[in-house]
């Protein structure tokens, strides 16, 4: 029988750089819905593999924040600003009270300004070998550190927040649109939800925007059992994930890792939490709003203000 649960939101923290392997692990697993698999041991093999078979979104979950001093050896770096997800700003350190160059970003743009520049600083010092793309590489840069994973004294730009939320396939279609944020998503191809895994039925996300005990709503429940029981059949014919979901509406739950910084999340949040906005996006995005602004009342104050405490 389909079941039937409401969308949420989550965030994953992510605290240290001794978890950021953990971290991706538990977001790259989303795809495969295999978190069950997950032990003290598996987070190396697992991104091996992921990194081997170039499935490397998975490791822009993880975001590393990085000060290097003012001077001149290092301003090379401010000309690379196009690698993507990586954010470089020159800003005044609170601490120090003095201007430093503010270098952030994914795991993934670290890699890719090592290939693309020859920048392996970063690397080195986040110093896991499984993230390498050159070992033996000689520094470019003068006084790299390492200040903080995920968060930071530091702009908008150089904080980021990943998030777990379970909506549906069309409110993902809509969120994935957004190109400087980075997505794991349930695979519908990989999950077979005849498995027993998935309890031999279809799970969907409550329509938020059509009313309980009404004939609409009954309409489409009794689609959704329609839908439910050509999938089984058609499995039990042999079909195979790729074939089974052709059927699947866009109500099917799906599980969705969402990263991104905050100048990402507060222009998300300025399209989605709009009355314009989908309402089961606007659901999913005005409950992730509503924990950011708990964190980071500073970045979110007026958002919530708008969309949230007034309405
Ligand atoms: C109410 C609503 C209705 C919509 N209807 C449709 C629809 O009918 N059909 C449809 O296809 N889409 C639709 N969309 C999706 C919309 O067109 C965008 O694709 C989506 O909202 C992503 O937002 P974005 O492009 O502003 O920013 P993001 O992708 O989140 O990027 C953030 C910012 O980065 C910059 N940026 C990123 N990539 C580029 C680039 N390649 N070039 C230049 N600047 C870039 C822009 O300044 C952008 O604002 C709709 C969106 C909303 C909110």
């Amino acid at each position: 029988m389909v079941k039937i649960v409401e969308a949420s939101t989550e965030i994953y923290p992510l605290n240290n750089l001794a978890d950021v392997c953990t971290h991706i692990e538990k977001c790259g697993r989303t795809c495969y819905k295999s978190e069950n698999l997950i032990t003290n041991e598996t987070a190396i093999p697992f991104i091996s593999g992921i990194l081997k078979s170039g499935h490397e979104s998975v490791i822009e979950h993880a975001n590393v924040i990085f000060t290097m001093p003012n001077i001149e050896k290092n301003h090379p770096i401010l000309t690379m600003k196009d690698v993507r997800g990586l954010n470089i700003s020159v800003e005044n350190d609170p601490l120090i009270q003095k201007e430093v160059i503010v270098v952030s970003g994914n795991i993934r743009a670290f890699r890719d300004i090592a290939r693309q520049y020859g920048v392996h600083d970063f690397l080195t010092v986040i110093g896991n070998p499984l993230f390498y793309i050159k070992a033996d590489a000689a520094p470019l840069f003068e006084g790299i550190k390492l200040e903080s994973v995920q968060s930071s004294r530091f702009s908008a730009m150089h904080n980021y927040l990943t998030t777990h939320s379970v909506c549906d396939l069309g409110a993902y279609k809509d969120i994935t649109r957004h190109r400087l944020a980075s997505f794991s998503i349930e695979s519908t191809r990989y999950c077979n939800y005849s498995k027993g895994k998935f309890g031999s039925e279809l799970t969907v996300i409550n329509p938020c925007n059509i009313e309980k005990n009404t004939p609409m709503y009954d309409e489409w429940f009794k689609c959704m059992e329609m839908i439910e029981k050509a999938y089984m059949k058609m499995a039990e014919m042999g079909g195979k994930g790729d074939q089974l979901r052709m059927l699947l509406p866009h109500s099917i739950k799906a599980d969705m890792i969402m990263s991104a910084n905050i100048v990402e999340w507060r222009h998300v949040f300025s399209l989605r939490c709009h009355s314009a906005a989908h309402p089961s996006v606007r659901l999913v995005m005005k409950m992730m709003l509503e924990k950011f602004y708990q964190i980071f009342p500073d970045f979110f104050a007026d958002q919530y203000e708008t969309f949230i405490k007034n309405q």
